[in-house]
């Protein structure tokens, strides 16, 4: 199987992660988690998002954060919803904003509180505002691969936003898994439906775990030649649909996989389970990601792997 040589990760857990985490971290923590994650080598961060900070106050800093984050080695980006979030991401300085909707009606009205018409009726007005501002455009489509409230997505829906969102001047769009209903035949099947209709665009793939196919999505994806991930540090987050679900796709789980296919990402693998640990300890709770419970296969017989088997008793299959 050919695989890319090289692949880009996106980290977004200081936006899809934070925000669904009860604990409301001090801008001071989030800024030396981002630091950290740019040491290990990310070089794109999506720092927070430009919601109401009413809705959503674990990222009510969003200003401050990329005040502090920006100029630091990574590509800071931020979700906005609407045209007052876009101004507000343009005066803040974020080096790109994304624009987002949902492929299904129901889970967009539940998301933002428009249907998608009201959406993409923005889009233009903000692409005009990142591109007055010499920002960079992305565009994400939530629910994808499907929905919690209407089941499969036909790839015409998903194609609907997309093409909504190529002509306000996005120059990539990332595909989310938004509560975990891809399948490998599934992304397989809307990868091709996209390609063919827009062959130059870079497509990434924002997965989430929520039943555990995140990462076999991820290698369908490799195979038919993405090269754009979407992942988070720890697999934090969660599914506001189904509670006590995982997140994102994990980071470090993520960029495992990508060394022993030998893709490069230009991550320092043990670098980020430094940090997992470290955002882990901040929530308290067991984060999802394997690799910073394990180690990777050939760290054995490391620290790791003994300090997580110490005080356990019973045997070791
Ligand atoms: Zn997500």
């Amino acid at each position: 199987m050919a695989y890319p040589t090289q692949a880009t990760v996106t980290e977004v857990g200081m936006r899809d992660g934070f925000q669904m985490e009860s604990r409301i971290l001090p801008t001071e923590v989030k800024v030396r988690i981002g630091l950290a994650l740019i040491e290990a080598g990310i070089v794109r961060l999506e720092a927070t998002s430009f919601v109401s900070r009413t809705a959503v106050p674990q990222l009510a800093d969003a200003a401050d954060l990329v005040a502090r984050l920006k100029g630091r080695g990574a590509a800071l980006s931020a979700l906005v919803p609407n045209v007052n979030g876009a101004r507000r991401a343009a005066a803040a300085g974020v080096d790109r904003m994304t624009v987002f909707a949902s492929a299904s009606e129901t889970h967009n009205m539940k998301n933002v509180r428009r249907t998608i018409a009201e959406s993409l009726a923005g889009f233009a007005e903000i692409g005009a505002i990142a591109a007055a501002a010499g920002i960079g455009l992305s565009a994400s489509v939530a629910t994808s691969f499907g929905c919690p409230f209407e089941g499969d997505v036909p790839p015409g829906a998903v194609l609907r936003v997309v093409d909504a969102c190529l002509e306000a001047g996005a120059e990539e769009v990332a595909l989310g898994d938004t509560t975990g209903m891809a399948t490998p035949r599934i992304v397989e099947s809307l990868l091709r439906v996209l390609r063919d209709r827009h062959p130059r665009t870079p497509l990434a793939l924002h997965l989430h775990n929520t039943r555990g196919l995140g990462l076999v999505n991820v290698v369908t994806g490799l195979e038919l030649g993405v090269e754009r991930f979407e992942s988070s540090i720890g697999g934090l987050g969660g599914c506001p649909f189904a509670v006590g679900a995982t997140g994102n796709v994990c980071s470090e789980d993520l960029v495992y996989l990508l060394d022993e296919l030998g893709i490069a990402s230009g991550i320092d693998l043990q670098k980020l389970i430094a940090v997992a640990r470290s955002v882990q300890n901040e929530f308290g709770r067991e984060l999802p990601g394997q690799l910073m419970k394990s180690g990777p296969r050939l760290s054995l017989p490391a620290q790791s792997l003994s300090n997580s088997m110490r005080g356990q008793s019973g045997t070791v299959e």
